[in-house]
């Protein structure tokens, strides 16, 4: 029995070395196997990579040239816009000049016929004829200021003036046109001795103009104030109105060319003008290193304009 067991443990140990390297074999084989599998699915992952990368390349070419394509159409449509631009800058001044003349005309012929007897209803023609050429002459204005500040040559002729004496030399006449009206022109804080290097004509230009707009989008029986401050080196004057106001979404818009307040609903009103004097107005404004805006706290509630320049003195 003893030798029996003695025997049995070499063959035992014989077996279980065969056992381990068989165990060795078959985990080695499975190693490499799974390596070679890894590598594969490696390869296929950069191949269809590869592939798309080739793919978003062709894309990419392509929208290259569609983007060429359409930069060089875009280059001839600016070149077409860009003369279209200057015809019509050149068709403006034509057209200014050529209504001037025989406007003018209209307008001499009818003030001598006023001045001879006429019965009531031919006085009143011809007041309306006068009235009429006057509108047009505003708009012959304000379309040649127009013509110029796109052509480039609104040219302001700056020299030192006493702008308070500007003001006082024209709100006579802007005291007419608010009493035809029958609104109150009142004016405040009347400054003395300031002066500004500016161009007078253009300057008192959109004074008037804010007075007058004041004065036309109020109703009879209201009031519009004026006012002068002097804030560091500006001058500022401020045209208040008791009218019929803006809506908060267009007090900037109110500045563009052409650009007529859509919240308000007097058609009346956005007949009798163009939409040009403000914009005019902020372009002679920033001409003189200045600012110009409205504000208003909302339809139906009153308007103040205001607009600043540097000042000395
Ligand atoms: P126009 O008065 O000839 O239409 P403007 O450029 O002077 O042109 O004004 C542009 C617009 O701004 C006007 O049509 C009007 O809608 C608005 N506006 C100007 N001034 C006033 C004001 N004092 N109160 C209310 N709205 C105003």
């Amino acid at each position: 029995m003893e030798i029996l067991v003695i025997a049995l443990i070499p063959l035992s140990l014989l077996l279980l070395g065969a056992g381990f390297l068989v165990v060795a074999q078959v985990s080695g084989f499975m190693q490499s196997a799974f390596f070679n599998q890894r590598q594969n699915f490696s390869n296929m992952i950069i191949q269809q990579y590869m592939e798309r990368i080739t793919l978003a390349q062709g894309q990419l070419y392509q929208r290259k040239r569609e983007l060429e394509g359409l930069s060089a159409q875009l280059s001839l449509s600016n070149q077409e816009l860009g003369s279209l631009n200057e015809m019509k800058s050149k068709f403006l001044s034509m057209v200014v000049h050529d209504v001037r003349t025989p406007l003018a005309s209209i307008r001499g012929f009818s003030e001598l016929l006023m001045g001879k007897k006429l019965g009531e209803r031919e006085e009143m023609y011809l007041k309306n004829i006068v009235s009429s050429t006057d509108q047009l002459g505003r708009l012959i204005a304000d379309l040649t200021d127009l013509a110029m500040i796109e052509a480039g040559k609104l040219k302001m002729e700056k020299a030192l003036f006493d702008f308070p004496d500007m003001a006082k030399d024209i709100l006579p006449g802007l005291s007419i046109n608010a009493q035809k009206k029958n609104v109150e022109l009142a004016v405040n804080e009347f400054p003395y001795g300031v002066l500004v290097d500016g161009d007078k004509f253009r300057l008192s230009q959109v004074f008037m103009n804010l007075v007058n707009n004041a004065i036309k989008f109020t109703p009879a029986g209201r009031s519009v104030e004026v006012f002068f401050r002097r804030e560091g080196k500006y001058i500022t004057t401020l045209v208040k109105d008791s009218g019929i106001g803006i809506h908060p979404s267009e007090t900037k818009k109110i500045f563009e060319k052409f650009y007529q307040a859509k919240y308000q609903k007097d058609a009346k009103l956005r007949k009798q003008g163009w939409g040009l004097g403000l914009s005019i107005a902020q372009e002679v404004v920033r001409a003189h290193k200045g600012d110009i805006g409205a504000v208003s706290p909302g339809l139906g509630k009153g308007s103040t304009f205001w607009f600043k320049i540097p000042a000395g003195g």
